[in-house]
């Protein structure tokens, strides 16, 4: 790789360190750019390279094989964190934190992304997943969302125009790279914003077990049900393989007690997955990415 590139390139680096779960082996070369150009260098080196690359965010959503991944992981999270309000717009970049987002928001008065301050992405993540809580999603804020294309060329997308859908949007379908979204937002009174952001954490905090690492809810919700009450149902509150378990707070999440490997949660996502159907007939998706060799 060029010389450029290198500088910011740890090899090896440990993917516990970097997600949530606090799960995962090394990748080969973690990179973190500081700027669009730097980020189109990148790009074009290791797709020069015929490496296998992803681009993550705050690494919320993810669970990384314990043999590590191959290839190139390049992280925005650190050098792509502004967040600027026009008017009733508030325009963010890809690595900036939902919560620092919802937070410029309601310093300005402005309605709209109250649901999202309790979740833990950056607004890339969010853009793929179409994050959601509390009955909001990003589709229902986002006014556009800019991105790269392999070739470095950037383009702004209209939200109409994401395919949002249950957590899932064009970025993931098509490869994007995200390097900012603008959100349309409502005026409104900031002390309201403010009791409605803290309702819902304080919603968060009674319900979900944020006490442990995990990735947050390890299954997508099944139409017409919910998957934590599927696994309860299947007698599975508190199921431990190794250090993961079906936390006993939420069946919905699977949490890292200490020392879960990728493996200990991978095996339990197939027990579970196994009983629920067993029991109910429904085949729960994983709302989690599993990346890297898993078997
Ligand atoms: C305790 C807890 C609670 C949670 N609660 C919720 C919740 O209420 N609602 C909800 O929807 N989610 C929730 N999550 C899951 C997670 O926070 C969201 O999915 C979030 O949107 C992921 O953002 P991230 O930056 O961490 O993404 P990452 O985990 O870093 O990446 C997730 C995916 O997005 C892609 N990606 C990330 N950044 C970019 C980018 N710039 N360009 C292109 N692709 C990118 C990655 O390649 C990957 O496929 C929770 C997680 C935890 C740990």
């Amino acid at each position: 790789m060029d010389e450029l590139v290198r500088e910011h390139i740890i090899e090896h680096h440990p993917m516990k360190e970097v997600t949530s779960f606090q799960i995962g082996g090394p990748v080969d070369y973690f990179i973190e750019p500081r700027t669009e150009a730097e980020l189109r260098q990148v790009i074009a080196a290791v797709q020069r390279e015929n490496m296998p690359w992803m681009v993550m965010g705050k690494g919320t959503n993810m669970v990384v094989s314990d043999k590590g991944m191959g290839g190139a992981v390049i992280r925005l999270e650190k050098y792509f964190s502004d967040v600027k309000v026009d008017g009733t717009r508030v325009i963010a970049q890809s690595g900036a934190s939902l919560r620092k987002v919802a937070e410029a928001a309601c310093a300005a008065s402005l309605e709209g992304l109250e649901f999202a301050h309790g979740i833990p992405g950056a607004v890339g993540g969010a853009m793929t997943m179409n994050a959601g809580a509390y009955g909001g999603e990003m589709k229902d804020v986002v006014e556009s969302v800019k991105v790269m294309h392999h070739d470095g060329t950037t383009e702004v997308i209209p939200g109409d125009e994401m395919d949002f859908r249950y957590r899932n949007s064009r970025v993931y379908d098509e490869k994007l790279v995200v390097l900012e979204a603008t959100f349309a937002l409502k005026p409104g009174d900031e002390a309201a914003i403010r009791s409605r952001m803290d309702e819902l954490w304080r919603r968060r905090l009674s319900k979900q077990p944020l006490e442990y690492p995990s990735a947050g809810s390890t299954f997508k919700r099944p139409e017409g049900y919910f998957a934590g009450q599927l696994i309860d149902q299947a007698g599975l509150r508190g199921l431990k393989h190794g250090g993961a378990q079906v936390s006993e707070k939420h069946c919905g999440f699977v949490i890292n007690t200490g020392g879960a490997t990728c493996k200990d949660v991978v095996e339990l996502i197939r027990t579970v997955q196994e009983a629920v159907y067993e029991k109910h007939g429904v085949e729960l998706e994983t709302e989690v990415k599993v990346l890297g060799e898993t078997e």
